[in-house]
């Protein structure tokens, strides 16, 4: 449910009321709006029936959230998250874009691509160590190696960085060395992965599974924000339809059509929703004249030599290009990037 307050409301009656539901066991969540402030609340409401919330002073009315995920909707929280790693902004006016190797392969070459991203735009670094291979027989990425490769190299160059995890055992060894974690489309539903890393400290950057819809996807992010992880980002990334041209169905509505639902930042992955590389900037440039707030660009210096997803990953000259081109639309739609 969602306490309205009224619009005079002080700041010792809104800690006053916090107060009062957490002392009934529930959960809060204060989202404090230019004219006035509402309070989410969340777990077992019925205890609210014999101890109503209408009577304290500067509560202005108390509403049912209608959505089945709540603490992700727009209803509970009418302002747009930002999400902030490391002087990094993600869902605000400058759009972020998070670029890199599909897996990662070597040192040199991560470094090599980490320069040329950041020089061309980008300010999260992206590479899997883990990575969800349909075949048990293909390139399952380095693991630890990997991640230290990540770590590293974003320090020297300056960026933040992104990675999946897939085995809810790996979760400390992510976090010692990613700023964000990343739950693959595959992994959408491992409700437990979800829990765990719910429990974590650090944001997380959840994709679309490929079969799910957009509500499917809402209440998977819910699984995180019900752990007490409120910073997620989610991110359309194609979806199964029957057109063969492109690897998946790249769901432009979904970003409009998530930003009215939730507040949480929408990002939009071009790369494996395409599947080739030549598509890649118009999907972008698609992505941006629709709303997102960022994107996730698979970039490999030498792709015909990349160990996986070599004809989606774009060199980092034309990456840089992309970014050109993306620029005059940020403009066009009120943003930067
Ligand atoms: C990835 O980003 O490396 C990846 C495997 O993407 P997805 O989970 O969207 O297939
Ligand atoms: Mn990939």
């Amino acid at each position: 449910m969602i306490i309205v307050l009224r619009p005079d409301a002080t700041k010792e009656q809104i800690e006053h009321i916090v107060k009062k539901v957490e002392s009934l066991g529930l959960k809060t969540m204060v989202s404090q709006g230019v004219e006035r402030t509402i309070i989410g609340v969340i777990g077992k409401e019925d205890i609210l029936q014999v101890q109503p919330l209408e009577i304290y002073p500067g509560v202005e009315k108390v509403m049912p959230v209608l959505a089945p995920y709540k603490l992700v909707s727009r209803e509970f929280k009418p302002t747009d998250t930002i999400i902030e790693v490391k002087g990094v902004s993600i869902g605000s006016e400058k759009i972020v874009v998070m670029a890199g190797p599909c897996s990662i392969e070597r040192y040199d070459l991560l470094l090599e691509t980490a320069r040329k991203v950041k020089s061309a735009g980008a300010s999260i670094l992206r590479g899997g160590a883990f990575k969800p291979r349909t075949s048990p027989y293909s390139f399952q990425g380095l693991g630890e190696e990997g991640l230290k490769y990540l770590k590293d190299v974003a320090e020297k160059v300056g960026m933040v960085t992104v990675t999946e995890i897939m085995d809810p055992r790996d979760l400390p060894l992510v976090e010692r060395y990613a700023d964000i974690i990343q739950i693959g489309a595959r992994n959408m539903q491992n409700f437990n992965l979800l829990k765990e890393v719910g429990l974590s400290r650090k944001p997380v950057l959840l994709k679309r599974g490929m079969m799910s819809t957009i509500k499917e996807l809402l209440m998977s992010a819910e699984y995180i924000l019900s752990n007490g992880n409120f910073n997620v980002i989610l991110c359309e990334r194609g979806i199964r339809t029957f057109e063969e041209s492109t690897r998946f169905t790249l769901d432009v509505s979904a970003v409009p059509v998530i930003k009215q639902l939730s507040h949480l930042p929408v990002i939009v992955d071009p790369s494996h929703a395409a599947g080739k590389w030549g598509l890649v900037p118009p999907l972008a440039q698609a992505a941006v004249a629709a709303g997102c707030d960022g994107l996730i660009v698979e970039v490999h210096p030498n792709p015909e030599e990349a160990l996986s997803d070599g004809i989606q990953q774009l060199l980092p000259e034309r990456f840089s290009e992309m970014m050109e081109s993306l620029r005059k639309i940020a403009q066009a739609v009120g943003r930067k990037i």
